[in-house]
């Protein structure tokens, strides 16, 4: 249920309605906008309680039932764009920002190499991954701490935030203290632990698609984090499982602009495992763009061919510069910049 209070309603009035909830053993969230607050009441059984017990009360402007299995993330509960702010990095505003790097960090050579070609070529974001969720149990797995510890040595190097992966509730606090942002994987969607252990964190979190998940189920896993009371939170459309084995997941174009339009949160787009296929990579980032992306996260190597993992899907260092100055005229057209 969203209570909508009238522009100016006093702190008491507010009060009042939080009082209410909570006397109903129902949970509140609240977004204090500039003008009006909004009060989300959360519950197993809301169902069963009339709007009226909140409509009578002073200070309510409207009350209505959200029907959608999610609150949080959905516009009607907070009806401006939501900002995630990144040691001033800016997702969700004017600017597109772009996170880039390799798909797994493999060595100190191989991350500074790429961190020093991302950040030339425009990205403000370096992505790496210390913790690899691989479908074999017998392929490389990453380096772990270590690998944190370089992508700190880079952030620290090249002056970047860094994104990264965390797999398992238990080292949510381990990848946070060294993660600007930390990233929740396509397999890991659903891993509800996952969700709430990252939400208290406090951490931006990158929460990509299930790639067999509807939009639904996303926005409702969003939920997990929001609940926890982060709204650091942003989306990362990935692909999904469809008929079509040409690519390694179709990417769904269309999840933008019906995320942009059911939710506040910023939507960015991973073209690199979409593709499962460099070339085809810059075709999609640029769909992406013009189709109203905040962000794109895009796996580059200095060495492709000698990847450990992903190397067939990420752009070489000179393919990324290429595809950066293409994107600036496609943002450019849609009223952006990158
Ligand atoms: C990744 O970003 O390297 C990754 C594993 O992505 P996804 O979870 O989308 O497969
Ligand atoms: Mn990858």
């Amino acid at each position: 249920m969203i209570i909508e209070m009238r522009t100016g309603a006093a702190k008491k009035e507010v009060d009042d309605v939080v009082q209410k909830a909570k006397s109903l053993d129902l949970g509140v969230q609240l977004n204090v906008g500039t003008d009006k607050t909004v009060v989300a009441i959360l519950g197993s059984n809301t169902g069963q309680i009339a709007t009226d017990i909140f409509a009578i009360l002073p200070g309510v402007e409207n009350v209505t039932r959200i029907m959608k299995p999610y609150k949080l993330a959905s516009r009607a509960f907070r009806h401006k764009d939501t900002i995630v702010d990144c040691g001033g990095i800016k997702i969700g505003g004017e600017k597109i920002i772009v996170m880039a790097g390799p798909c797994a960090v493999e060595s100190e050579k191989q991350l500074m190499q790429a961190a020093e070609a991302v950040k030339k070529a425009g990205a403000s974001i370096l992505r790496g991954g210390a913790f690899k969720p691989r479908t074999s149990p017998f392929s490389f797995q990453g380096l772990q701490k270590e690998g944190l510890e370089l992508l700190a040595k880079a952030r620290k190097e090249f002056g970047m935030p860094i994104v990264t992966e965390v797999v398992n509730p238990q080292d949510v606090s381990l990848v946070s203290s060294y993660a600007d942002i930390l990233q929740i994987g396509s397999r890991n969607m659903q891993n509800f632990a996952l969700l709430t252990e990252a939400g208290k964190s406090q951490h931006p979190v990158v929460l990509k698609r299930g790639f067999s998940c509807t939009i639904t189920e996303w926005l409702t896993a969003a939920d997990y984090l929001l609940a926890e009371g982060n709204h650091q939170v942003i989306l990362c459309e990935r692909g999904i499982r469809t008929f079509e084995d040409s690519v390694r997941f179709s990417l769904d174009i269309s999840a933008i602009p019906v995320l942009k339009k059911n939710s506040h949160l910023p939507v960015n787009v991973d073209p690199s495992h979409a593709a499962g296929n460099y070339t085809l990579v810059p075709a999609i980032a640029k769909a992406a763009v013009a189709a109203g992306a905040d962000g794109l996260l895009i796996e580059v190597h200095p060495n492709p061919k000698e990847a450990l993992v992903d190397g067939f899907q990420s752009l070489s260092t000179s393919d990324f510069t290429r595809l950066m100055n293409e994107l600036r005229v496609i943002a450019k057209a849609v009223g952006r910049s990158i």
